[in-house]
This record gives C-alpha cells, structure tokens and sequence, in this order.
C-alpha cells in the first residue's frame, strides 16, 4: 500500500457508504478518467468481468469468431468462452512480445473468406508492453472489426503519447493484486463512446431499468466496484507514478547488469510500465530457464516462467490458431524476473550476484 489508502477506506466506513454503491467509485471514475485522456469509465470487480462486458456491448454472441492472443493470461481469453463464442489464437512478433499484425491479417482474410468474419479483436498489452498499435488499429480499420484492449498490466504505459486502454473501441484495466496498483480486486471498463459506458454500468449492475420497481428487460451481471475498494483505489493512484519510475528503474538495472540476456524493447513512440521484468536466456546456452529458476529458488527468489501460450494449454486444445512459434519460444526460454516496487538496491543486486554465479561471471 501508499500509505493514503486506509484514509479512504475509513471515509467508506465513517459514511457507511459499504456496498458497490457509493461517493468513492464516482471519484475512483473520476481520477481514472482524467489518467485515461477523460475517456469514459467505469469501475468493476475485476479485469476478467471488464473483458466480458466489453465482449457483450460489441454484440459477440455464441459461435461468433473472436481473435486474441495466445501470448496472455487466460483471463483475456475466458469471456470468449463465457459467451459461447469461437477464440482464434494469434501468436507474438519478436518485439513487443504481442499480437503478430501479419498473422492478424492472415487470420481476418480467412475467416472472411469461411463467411466468419471476427467480430472483434482482442489484444493485450503484455507486461506493460505497448503491441504494435499502428498496424493493427490499420488492420481494424481496414476490415471494420472493433479492437478490446486488455490493458491489465500496462497501466500508465502509453503510445504516442495516448494511455494504453484508450486507443481501441474499449479498453480495461484490472486493479487485481498482482497488478501495478490495486484495489485487492477490481477492474475498469473504458471508452471514449458514452453509450459503451452507460449500458456497461446498467448490465454490471442487474440490468435494472428505470422504474420505482424492480423491472428487467434483458440479463445482468453483478460486476460493480465496491464502494471500499474504490478508496483503496484512490490511495493507490496516488503512487501510480512514483511505481512506474521504480519500475523502468528495476528493468534498466537489469538490463545494464545482464547482458547475457534478451529484453524486451519499447517499439519508438512507445512508453512502457515494465509491470514486471522479464528476460531470455540465449538458445545456446547450457544452462536452460527451468535450472536457472531452481538456482534462485535455492536462494529464497522467486521467478516465474512465462505466460504458457494460449494454443499450448490442454483446455484450449480444439481452438484454432495461427502460429509462427514466437510466444513457444518466449515460455521456453523466459523467466519474470522479482519486479517489485518494495526492492531496495541490496535486494536487485542480490538477484544480480545469484544469476551472474551459475553463469560464472
Ligand atoms: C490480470 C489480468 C487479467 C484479469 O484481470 P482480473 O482483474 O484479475 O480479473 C486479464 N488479462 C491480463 C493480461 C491480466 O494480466
């Protein structure tokens, strides 16, 4: 925690405003939007039901094709599936690590050509990473396919200039505990269309219409913030900033320390949070991740190998997708390297001391 944090949630408390109703979501909202180029925005209690609403709002219905990266969390890729929809893999490009634009294109064309043309795509901005914007808001334009930007991990980063999130059709964020800030769980949906937001707020909240009594038209979810979180929220956006600057500090240090790794690079006009430091062992290298990974592990430090693609996971088997072996390679040779905002420097160089001691350096 910042440490402003327990001040909002005393606030909730003292007004007993406890529920997912209440003044600190609409500020929560507020402070979000003016971060997000006063895009629309909407709180909820997670990331995962974000990607699900935006999903519904572009009318994805079952047996609809939706393309997504292999290289993610599953949680980008479970809302397909909640909806009965069709995910179509796309893997990485060696750069950003996200979504290959050429294998996007292939993708569209030949689901055009079955008559299943995408109704929507999403991406993710992995690690922080911003993808290649450019060419695949070209390719959304150019076939007229609306782009969902699972922006969990990138909050802050930005693209010329523009908050990752606010650049396609919808955007969402995640404030899960894991995440660069967060609200212990939590989520955001964010749009510069109104009309997205305010039918988002009505579906998150039991699709309740406007009547003295309780009337439904069509079904809902209950998918708002609540009102506690929110201030945790508020607390937390105060050292968003301050966060990203220790960050891109850990990810130069080691990459200053390291150079017998490969980093992931920042594309030009792109900014990123570097929510966690990951890195590739050379392929011909004796010493393989998994054995580097026990060597830390032996010293009480943790790392974790990278997200397992889409494609390679038994409950995604029968999906289809279009690969060029980029994000296989990723999880073959990466690691996520101890990232947190608490690390002094005794505790990076001590990660630096144990990794340069099997590499005998
Ligand atoms: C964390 C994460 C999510 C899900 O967010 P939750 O708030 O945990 O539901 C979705 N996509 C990616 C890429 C994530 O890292």
């Amino acid at each position: 925690m910042g440490g402003d944090e327990i001040k909002y949630v005393k606030d909730a408390f003292a007004t007993n405003w406890i529920a997912p109703v209440g003044p600190l979501i609409s500020e929560f909202e507020q402070k979000l939007s003016t971060i997000s180029n006063n895009s629309y925005v909407l709180a909820l209690n997670s990331g995962t039901a974000a990607i699900h609403l935006a999903l519904i709002l572009l009318g994805v219905k079952r047996n609809d094709v939706v393309i997504c990266p292999s290289f993610t969390f599953s949680a980008t890729v479970n809302p397909i599936k909640y909806l009965g929809a069709i995910p179509v893999f796309i893997d990485s490009e060696m750069q950003t690590w996200n979504m290959c634009p050429e294998l996007l294109e292939d993708a569209i064309k030949e689901n055009i050509k079955k008559n299943k043309k995408p109704k929507a795509i999403i991406i993710a901005h992995i690690y922080g990473m911003p993808a290649k914007l450019d060419e695949i808001i070209d390719i959304s334009n150019k076939y007229d396919i609306p782009v969902i930007e699972d922006n969990a991990e990138g909050l802050g980063s930005t693209y010329k200039m523009q908050p990752l999130g606010t650049l396609g059709s919808l955007g969402i964020y995640s404030f899960n505990g894991n995440k660069i800030i967060t609200t212990s769980g939590g989520g955001a949906l964010v749009s510069r269309n109104k009309y997205f937001i305010d039918k988002g707020r009505k579906l998150s909240t039991q699709a309740r219409e406007e009547k003295p009594y309780y009337e439904h038209l069509e079904i809902g979810y209950n998918y708002r913030l609540s009102n506690i979180c929110a201030g945790i929220g508020l607390g937390q956006l105060r050292v968003l900033e301050q966060r990203i600057h220790k960050k891109r500090e850990i990810n130069q240090f080691y990459k200053k320390e390291l150079d017998i790794f490969q980093f992931m690079n920042e594309c030009d006009n792109s900014f990123s949070n570097f929510w966690l430091s990951t890195m590739l062992i050379d392929p011909s290298t004796t010493i393989d991740c998994e054995s580097l990974r026990l060597h830390l592990l032996s010293d009480n430090i943790e790392t974790r190998p990278l997200w397992k693609p889409m494609h390679l996971q038994p409950v995604f088997k029968d999906c289809k997708a279009y690969i060029n072996g980029v994000s296989e390679d990723l999880f073959n040779r990466g690691l996520c390297l101890p990232s947190d905002t608490n690390m002094n420097q005794e505790d990076m160089n001590r990660v630096v001391e144990k990794i340069k001691e099997i590499y005998e350096i």
